[in-house]
């Protein structure tokens, strides 16, 4: 879509799985903005630090050795032909490996440590720097672009987005059990939302959609007329 607009930054919060990436990407595209799925970085920081063996089976992580290896981590994000996007790790394309389950149950006890939080929100406000950007993830409305111009707080019943990711990982071959599915998803919120750095919570001046009741595409027409309210709001 032309888009003549005045640019912004748009932000989209919400609890894990709840379709915000999926929101996000397709408003990105519709309105021609570049698309930034914050938690594809602290995925792949988390892939990062246990394939370095840096987490134990207990899930403890040796932090000192993260905070010396994490100048050396890179992430990037290479547009696809299909418009989506890969996610690299120092130049190697990890887009699949870190939507594994391994990875999931690891990734809110690496993205609650102080020092991982400052590198990646430094990164990400660098990425803004020129807006035309919907970037989504947990604390982009309050922590990354408290003044962003648009901001969406998506959430839905812990159920029901149990039961999207875990249709989403049975479809790409996985082979998780449902009861898996949903303890990671119970024990990824509590830990988003109780850890000391910026937790997960809304924005005071976001909108909130909680799309438990409603179909992708329900989803996406709600968003684009948040939108556009909110251009028109700029526009005066
Ligand atoms: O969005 P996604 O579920 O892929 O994010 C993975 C994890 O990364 C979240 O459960 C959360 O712990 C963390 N995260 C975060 N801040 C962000 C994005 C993600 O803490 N901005």
């Amino acid at each position: 879509m032309e888009n003549n607009n005045p640019k912004i930054i748009i932000a989209i919060d919400g609890y894990s799985s709840s379709g915000k990436s999926t929101m996000a990407k397709r408003l990105a595209s519709r309105i021609g903005y570049r698309y930034i799925d914050t938690g594809a970085m602290y995925r792949a920081v988390t892939l990062f630090a246990m394939r370095q063996s840096m987490i134990d089976a207990d899930g403890n992580v040796d932090a000192d050795l993260l905070q010396q290896a994490l100048p050396g981590i890179k992430i990037d994000f290479a547009p696809q032909p299909d418009g989506s996007q890969r996610t690299l790790l120092n130049g190697e394309d990890v887009e699949d490996e870190i939507r594994r389950i391994q990875v999931s149950s690891h990734v809110s006890t690496i993205a609650a440590i102080p020092f991982v939080r400052h590198a990646l929100v430094k990164a990400q406000k660098a990425m803004g720097g020129e807006k035309g950007i919907v970037m989504d993830g947990r604390d982009i409305g309050t922590t990354v672009f408290p003044e962003a111009e648009f901001k969406i707080f998506v959430t839905a019943s812990a159920q029901t987005r149990a039961q999207r990711r875990f249709a989403e990982m049975l479809e790409k071959g996985g082979n998780p059990s449902f009861e898996e599915v949903l303890a990671n998803v119970v024990h990824r919120d509590h830990i988003d939302e109780t850890r000391e750095e910026s937790p997960l919570r809304k924005a005071d001046d976001a909108v909130t959609l909680d799309n438990s009741l409603m179909t992708p595409s329900e989803q996406d027409v709600w968003l684009l007329n948040q939108y556009t309210r909110a251009i028109s709001a700029i526009n005066g």
